[in-house]
């Protein structure tokens, strides 16, 4: 597992913001997310589009989306077979994600026109048309977790999380008897989610706010200490760190509750995971 993008939403010198890379030998097979950064971190690490299996998206923040056009944005010679993407199902605030793609590359009505062949749409005269998506959808409302990719030895479920009023998705990926979990942003209060990532060989979870903090969005430091701990994960891994954030007293704070294995992630870091 490799870390394209170790930040959060706020402008940060030496971390992208969310997205990560789960290598599989030596091809990337899974990209979660893609904010800010991770069109370059993403050619940084050597990955290949055409190796890709799946994107999957968390939510539509603009942390975890917003490099998403321009990684597409190439050549079929990239990329051949059409792309799955799947994400979150929307409400009155949020698209879902098929909604959010027609906004954006819809060759007549969306923000990015020349992009309009990533949904089917004619190519553009002289132009990349980008890689065409095949668009998947998981509901947030679901109280079981929903399988979004289940082929050649690769399953990845999605479960739905609170993060405010912005539907999201944490992921888990299993393969060859192994098993990585994508936390998001989240509060920590869906207890459905220690059993999603009961035994993951790798829990990655966000860590936003400080010791003693509170928010709407995002778990304390000491939530995600015990999440990882009432799991059992193998290894935690936290990320999604912001400039001027006080690390040793957030993993001071997490450490009280949880004793196992910790990596506090960085751009491009890898993890091995077995
Ligand atoms: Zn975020
Ligand atoms: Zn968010």
């Amino acid at each position: 597992m490799q870390i394209l993008g170790s930040g959060g939403p706020r402008i940060n010198p030496d971390r992208a913001s969310t997205s990560y890379l789960l290598w599989i030998g030596s091809q990337a097979k899974v990209l979660i997310d893609a904010g800010g950064g991770a069109f370059l971190r993403f050619g940084q690490s050597r990955a290949n589009l055409g190796d890709l299996s799946l994107v999957a998206i968390s939510h539509l923040h603009p942390d975890h989306v917003s490099d998403l056009p321009a990684l597409l944005w190439t050549g079929q010679s990239s990329r051949k077979q059409p792309l799955p993407i799947t994400g979150p199902s929307g409400n009155e605030g949020v698209p879902a994600l098929p909604a959010f793609l027609s906004r954006l590359f819809d060759s007549k009505l969306g923000a990015f026109q020349v992009l309009g062949p990533t949904l089917g749409g004619p190519p553009v005269a002289g132009a990349e048309g980008g890689i065409r998506l095949e668009v998947g959808v998981a509901d947030v409302a679901k109280p079981e977790p929903t399988v979004v990719f289940d082929k050649d030895g690769l399953m990845v479920t999605a479960l739905g999380i609170p993060h405010g009023a912005v539907p999201t998705l944490a992921y888990r990926v299993q393969t060859r008897n192994v098993s990585i979990v994508f936390s998001s942003d989240q509060t920590g209060t869906n207890p459905r989610f220690t059993d999603f990532a009961k035994g993951a060989n790798v829990l990655i979870m966000h860590m936003n706010i400080a010791a003693g903090a509170k928010s709407p969005l995002h778990a304390s430091p000491g939530v995600v200490g015990r999440i990882a701990q009432e799991a059992g994960v193998g290894r935690l891994l936290v990320s999604h760190i912001n400039p001027g954030f006080d690390l040793d007293a957030a993993v001071a704070e997490l450490k009280q509750s949880y004793t196992g294995p910790l990596t506090v992630g960085a751009d491009l870091q890898c993890t091995p995971v077995q």
